[in-house]
């Protein structure tokens, strides 16, 4: 593979929140790349040593302006040339545009590519109108990226993924899915350009990624790229969407407007099985809607966690199963945990404990709702506490608590799922398998405070932690 561009997506904020928008870019959106990850992805683009071309986008790169300056000087002192996207909100004159440009001026930007369409805002565009003039002036050639429906209702240049599959998708003409046979935009098993991200993920497409490079190690990431052995890219090299569909026997529509459309709707569903290449959060619209509130569709995970064999301590699998049983889900047992159904709206998995591996899985949720053994000291039969991220590690053990799996996913996967932790009070964690009579009694009443937290609860804004 001989990768010619790495581009940043600097910040997923964006000032604009546009329909079209492939990463849900908006004001409310956080993940921002450090000066330090810019650093190692540039030195992952020289050892490389096909890269020539870095690019700063976003969301919008201009709202992190310092950060921009000092990676596109890094990228020059390396011998990569630079080019940078944006929707040119800054200009507000030209005068004041000239003031943004003349520092990326005097670096030798070589592309400066503006954003104007009427998903953006104004036609024509002022901002773009006022950057274009700057920008000539300093004898730079800018370009203006332009993207429409198609006159014949047809999704045209829109590409029905992120926000655009949500928002666009009603407007165009549909067509049968298992025509949506390759992948007919992005060259996977060869690209010539991959996205990289604060939260590390290496896009082939946006929220498709080949692996995670959390520390920059964008090399590392191409080098163990096996296009064949990857488990979204085969099947789309092999039959595109549909065949996609039909490999995970997903869910489907009988038509959808382009082949993103059928793909994004296929990996919303793969996204908890596969987070290490579906994420982050973020190309998903998890957490935030196109205006910043939370949006329909939450998808939920309940942990149930304890020793089964030690009587009450194993009550939060009679919780699970009380919850699967109302959902029309064969119960959980020693044989079957609930990996293996990962991918709906409303999972369940029943574990001994929590481990640190679970962070991959969670950032894969909106929420989760965690159930387990509390000592027969507790004061209530059932307790329901929200749970925020907390980095608490025991010191000797893999074992984990509910808010420091919550830390480790906003860490290391750029998403934390709102949680609650719902405890059973045990009255009997002697060897054995029943449950003692007071907390099989606690049973449902403590699965109707997940139900009520699962069917009821809203989030709370932003990244949707309330304190514990
Ligand atoms: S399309 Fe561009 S300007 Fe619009 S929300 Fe996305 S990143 Fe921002
Ligand atoms: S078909 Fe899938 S992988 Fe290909 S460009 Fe569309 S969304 Fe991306």
């Amino acid at each position: 593979m001989a990768l010619s561009g790495l581009h940043l997506l600097l910040t997923y904020r964006c000032t604009c929140a546009c329909d079209h928008c492939f990463v849900w870019g908006s004001p409310q959106a956080t993940a921002t790349m450090s000066i330090g990850q810019v650093r190692a992805v540039l030195d992952a683009a020289v050892r490389l040593g096909t890269v020539t071309d870095i690019y700063f986008e976003g969301g919008e790169p201009f709202l992190a302006y310092p950060l921009l300056l000092a990676g596109a000087r890094e990228a020059v002192a390396r011998g990569l040339q630079f080019g940078v996207v944006t929707n040119a909100y800054w200009a507000t004159g030209e005068e004041d545009a000239a003031l943004w440009l003349e520092p990326l001026a005097a670096l030798g930007i070589a592309d400066l590519s503006l954003s104007e369409d009427r998903f953006h805002g104004d036609l024509p565009s002022p901002g773009v109108r006022y950057a274009t003039a700057a920008a000539r002036r300093l004898g730079l050639a800018p370009g203006v990226l332009r993207v429409d429906l198609g006159p014949d209702c047809s999704a045209g240049g829109v590409r029905l993924r992120g926000r655009a599959a949500h928002r666009l998708a009603g407007r165009v003409r549909l067509q049968a899915w298992d025509g949506f046979a390759a992948c007919p935009y992005e060259d996977l098993a060869d690209p010539s350009r991959v996205h990289i991200d604060a939260a590390g993920y290496v896009h082939l497409c946006q929220g498709l990624a080949m692996g995670r490079a959390p520390a920059g190690d964008v090399d590392a990431v191409v080098a163990a790229y096996r296009p064949a052995e990857h488990p979204i890219v085969a099947p789309l090299l092999a039959g595109g969407p549909a065949a996609l569909v039909r490999e995970y026997a997903l869910e489907h529509e009988a038509a959808y407007g382009d082949a993103c459309h059928l793909c994004y709707h296929a990996r919303e569903q793969l996204r908890p099985r596969f987070p290490q290449f579906l994420g982050p959060g973020q190309m998903y619209g998890e957490g935030l809607g196109a205006d910043g509130r939370r949006r329909g569709c939450l998808r939920t995970l309940v942990i149930g966690y304890g020793n089964p064999s030690r009587r009450d301590d194993g009550v939060a699998l009679h919780v699970v199963n009380a919850l699967r049983a109302r959902w029309g889900q064969a119960p959980l047992g020693p044989s079957h945990d609930g990996w293996d159904d990962l991918a709906g709206t409303r999972d369940t998995l029943f574990l001994q404990q929590l481990t640190p591996e679970l962070a991959e899985t969670l950032a894969g949720y909106d929420r989760v709702v965690f159930v387990d053994a509390a000592l027969p000291e507790a004061q209530e039969a059932v307790r329901t506490v929200a749970v925020a991220p907390a980095l608490r590690m025991a010191a000797v053990s893999h074992h984990m608590e509910p808010a420091a799996l919550l830390a480790l996913a906003q860490q290391l996967y750029g998403h934390a799922p709102a949680g609650w932790l719902v405890s059973v009070r045990g009255y009997d964690m002697d060897f054995g398998e029943a449950l003692s009579p007071q907390a099989a009694a606690a049973v449902p009443q403590a699965a109707a405070r997940v139900l009520a937290l699962v069917e009821t609860s809203q989030a709370a804004p932003g990244d949707g932690h309330a304190a514990a």
